[in-house]
């Protein structure tokens, strides 16, 4: 990361204390011992997300300060055509963890989820949220967006409003724009062939900028330290080609993950439940897609960083890539043999920046070749 202004971020934080608690009932002390949490904790997750975010471990006690005026911006979420995964995974979970407790603390000012509100009296709730807090307020979306002569295959409430024109004007007056999930950041499986919705990612329907948090679903840590970004830095972060931030989407899965000694040394799981699978060699060849996807799992892992897929004996299926319904599948099958149909899913961060797809598929072709040689080594031993 570049440098970092500390001052202009304190400056920015003394401003948001300055704001109106959203919440006057509740403080991130109540909330943490509502749930039984330590300000001891607290802390050791605040320097666990300072790291995540890839900054100096000195500034825990900044993003510890982020944390607690988290509820002073005013949050706005939409679902669109999706299936509410992004939701409940942040909150659906039997162990809460603190990433879940700060999405209870902001303000959410509108959730269809998790509302009392329904009918009118919800489409009020929307209306009054993006009036009162025009300019302020942080937008998530949810959902791709059906568009075209399909458009009205999701209207939502009683005037038969259609996700697009929700998304279009809930978007005109956000102070930042966040995209959830793989639906929402690329239209996700309502945009897979033949697409009969028309569906499309909310960047595609609106002008202003979105940052894109792609996942199927994204992990609640990548929600949530977004929204610190966000309230620390008050800017966009850099984002890559397909608009996700480069501090979570940065690193290939298969970068950081514990089988990459087993892929360099060609040591492959052949059929699931073999002696490879027994071993914990490599998934390439029944399926892994973590060479070309770009997320941080492997880092991160799920359920407070008790396991990812990879971990449990299935491959990454890429689900953070753009078009990965139609690009990477069969998710079960390696494709290195299939390069005219994958290169547009490989992703791209600022080394396909720098090489450039041609080049990505070239790496197809010796991932194929490495996973062949691996084979034909493992005979060899085998005949020996
Ligand atoms: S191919 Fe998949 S399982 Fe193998 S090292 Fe890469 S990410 Fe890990
Ligand atoms: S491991 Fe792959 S498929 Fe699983 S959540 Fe991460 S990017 Fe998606």
């Amino acid at each position: 990361m570049s440098h970092i202004n500390l001052s202009a971020i304190h400056q920015r934080l003394d401003e948001l204390s300055k704001l109106k608690k959203l919440k006057d009932d509740d403080s991130i002390k109540q909330a943490l011992q509502k749930r039984g949490f330590s300000r001891r904790d607290f802390m050791k997750w605040a320097g666990a997300m300072t790291a995540f975010m890839a900054l100096p471990a000195s500034m825990t006690p900044v993003v510890a300060r982020a944390a607690e005026l988290s509820d002073r911006l005013p949050v706005i979420w939409l679902h669109l055509a999706e299936c509410t995964g992004c939701s409940e995974s942040l909150l659906r979970t039997d162990t809460p963890t603190i990433d879940s407790l700060i999405f209870d603390y902001i303000s959410l000012e509108y959730h269809e989820t998790l509302m009392a509100a329904a009918g009118w009296q919800a489409e009020h709730n929307l209306e009054h949220a993006i009036e009162k807090y025009k300019g302020q307020y942080i937008l998530l979306v949810e959902g791709g967006v059906p568009t075209g002569d399909t458009e009205g295959y999701l209207t939502i409430g009683p005037h038969g409003t259609t996700g697009k024109q929700s998304a279009v004007k809930a978007s005109e007056n956000a102070a930042a724009i966040f995209a959830i999930g793989t639906c929402s950041s690329y239209g996700g499986i309502q945009a897979a062939k033949p697409n009969p919705s028309n569906s499309v990612g909310l960047s595609k329907v609106t002008d202003k900028k979105v940052i894109n948090v792609p996942g199927c679903p994204p992990s609640e840590k990548n929600i949530v330290g977004n929204l610190l970004h966000y309230i620390l830095f008050g800017t966009l972060p850099a984002l890559d080609v397909f608009g996700r931030p480069k501090w979570a989407y940065g690193l290939r899965i298969h970068d950081l993950c514990e089988r990459r000694g087993r892929f360099d040394a060609g040591e492959f799981v052949q059929s699931f439940g073999d002696e490879g699978a027994r071993l914990g060699y490599c998934l390439y060849k029944v399926g892994c897609k973590g060479p070309y996807t770009f997320n941080n799992c492997s880092r991160e892992r799920f359920n407070s960083h008790t396991s990812w897929p990879v971990q449990a004996g299935h491959g990454c299926i890429g689900c953070s890539e753009p078009d990965f319904w139609d690009t990477m599948g069969p998710f079960e099958e390696p494709v290195g043999d299939r390069l005219y149909d994958t290169v547009l899913g490989l992703g791209a961060d600022n080394i396909s920046d720098k090489i450039g797809i041609g080049v990505l598929a070239l790496a197809g072709i010796g991932m194929a070749a490495h996973a062949l040689i691996g084979v034909a080594v493992s005979k060899k031993d085998e005949e020996a």
